[in-house]
């Protein structure tokens, strides 16, 4: 299988048999799983955790791939190809129909979509037991920054308010065919129980930590203006002058509470 790597896809195929087993060996499988692949290219991933499962789920954007996958996976188990970008695949509705609460989500995902890959499976938190991907380092190290780093960001505070971050391991670019330009990183994350997530509403938890992170320099009553005045974020028990930077995840979770 040689398929010529399309770039505008983000298609880089992990060829490393040890990352391979090592991610798989993260993953491990089980027979009752439902596990979800998303981007299987051409199955680096999917064979072994078909052989792994029994069954698998995945979800490719990619026609071209198909015909081939499909082929190789049918001497393996049962594989299930879904023709579709994931952005608009309801995770949710997809583990109902797999007869199964919680779907377990795998894949080395295509760079120029993760934040937004990511940002989609939190909000499908409920119907996902685990996921295990891989990202840019970089992505990687935002994900589970902590407040005070540099690279804490939007993308840190609303990973960890939905999950645990679980860093594994780094995989070199020459894993890849062909090799990205950066170091790659495998991620754990686990969805909060129920009673561990935050009630507030989603899409105003996130207009604020998005304006408040959008001018880092900022601080928090300049950022946040038009969504919250200064007297509110000091009802809050936050300093306005703060900067978003210095403020845990829990913080923006009572910023959101706040009437407004
Ligand atoms: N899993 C394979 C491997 O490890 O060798 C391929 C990984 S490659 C980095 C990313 C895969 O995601 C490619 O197969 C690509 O076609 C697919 N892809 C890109 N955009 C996608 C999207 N929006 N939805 C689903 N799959 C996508």
């Amino acid at each position: 299988m040689n398929a010529r790597p399309k770039k505008s896809f983000g298609q880089h195929f992990l060829h490393e048999k040890r990352y391979i087993e090592r991610i798989v060996g993260a993953i491990a499988p089980q027979a009752d799983d439902r596990v979800v692949e998303i981007g299987p290219g051409e199955g680096a991933l999917t064979l072994p955790l078909l052989a792994a499962a029994g069954r698998l789920t995945a979800i490719e954007l990619d026609t071209d791939l198909i015909p081939a996958l499909q082929a190789r996976a049918s001497a393996v188990g049962t594989l299930e190809i879904i023709h579709a970008d994931v952005l608009k695949v309801d995770l949710t509705a997809m583990a109902r129909r797999l007869g199964v609460p919680r779907v377990r989500l795998a894949g080395n995902l295509p760079y120029y979509i993760s934040s937004p890959i990511l940002f989609h499976c939190v909000e499908h938190a409920g119907a996902i037991g685990d996921m295990h991907f891989m990202l840019q380092k970089e992505v990687v190290d935002r994900m589970a920054a902590e407040p005070g780093s540099k690279v804490y960001g939007r993308l840190s505070v609303m990973l960890q308010l939905a999950c645990r971050v679980e860093p594994l391991f780094t995989v070199p670019p020459g894993a890849f065919r062909p090799p990205p330009k950066v170091d790659s990183a495998v991620v754990r994350l686990v969805p909060l129980a129920a009673h561990e997530r935050h009630g507030t509403d989603p899409q105003r938890l996130h207009a604020i930590v998005k304006a408040a992170f959008a001018q880092r320099r900022k601080t928090l009553a300049n950022g946040l203006k038009g969504l919250l005045d200064a007297d509110a974020i000091a009802r809050a028990g936050i300093d306005p002058k703060a900067r978003a930077e210095t403020l845990a995840p829990g913080d923006f979770v009572r910023l959101a509470t706040l009437e407004h």
